[in-house]
């Protein structure tokens, strides 16, 4: 299988291949039919399987086309644990997104000032990606608007709950108003991310297990 089978955005295989990607990995090959197919994933993959092109692309794939609705919040949340993976997948974003025309990338991440995040969030954006702590400080103040969001990435969500952000999980879930698709990605998935795992999935999610 390459990737022109797996029927993306031409622009997103220009990308891919400027990459130097010949082959998609396993996840990739299991994960992105699920997703342009418009089903929940729950995926269980370790970094280092290709798990970051596996949503995003088809995130890339979907700001292909107009968002439906007007407004100029997210149509793509990315949740991470840390600072270090979110800019990864930002630039993830960038490098895979770069022949697409609508591809605004922003990271919200603690310990970083505010004046330029709420800059940032006064302008339109596709994807944003975040840490939940800081998501949450600028949900609060009334700067992010979900009403376009579309897809919803929980990125190493087993860290996530080891390093206690289950609350604050909670929290964000409760703000998300309509309809989008939800991807949940950890290296396992045991008892402990079952609430969340319940929470957020719909009962039909796809379950995929791939290691490199
Ligand atoms: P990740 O598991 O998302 O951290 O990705 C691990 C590494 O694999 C990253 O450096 C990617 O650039 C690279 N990668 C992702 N997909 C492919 C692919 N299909 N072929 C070759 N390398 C890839």
């Amino acid at each position: 299988m390459s990737f022109e089978d797996l029927k993306l955005n031409p622009a997103i295989i220009k990308a891919i291949l400027d990459a130097g990607y010949t082959t998609p990995t396993p996840i990739q090959k299991q994960a992105i039919p699920e997703l342009l197919s418009g089903h929940d994933i729950m995926a269980s993959a370790q970094t280092g399987t290709g798990k970051t092109a596996a949503f995003m692309l088809p995130a890339l794939h979907l700001l292909a086309s107009p968002s439906k609705t007007q407004g100029r919040g997210p149509r793509v949340l990315v949740l991470t644990p840390t600072r270090e993976l979110a800019l990864q997948v930002s630039e993830a974003a960038k490098k895979y997104g770069k022949y697409l025309p609508r591809t605004k990338v922003i990271s919200i991440l603690g310990g970083m000032p505010y004046p330029l995040q709420n800059k940032l969030l006064s302008q339109p954006v596709d994807i944003l990606v975040a840490t939940p702590g800081r998501l949450i400080d600028h949900i609060q103040r009334g700067r992010i608007d979900f009403k376009r969001l579309e897809m919803l990435v929980l990125d190493e969500a087993d860290r996530m709950l080891d390093l206690g952000f289950k609350p604050q999980l909670e929290f964000i879930k409760s703000t998300l108003r309509g309809e989008w698709q939800t991807l949940m990605f950890a290296a396992s998935f045991g008892p402990k991310s079952e609430p969340i795992a319940k929470l957020f999935m719909k009962d039909e999610a796809v379950m995929i297990r791939a290691s490199y």
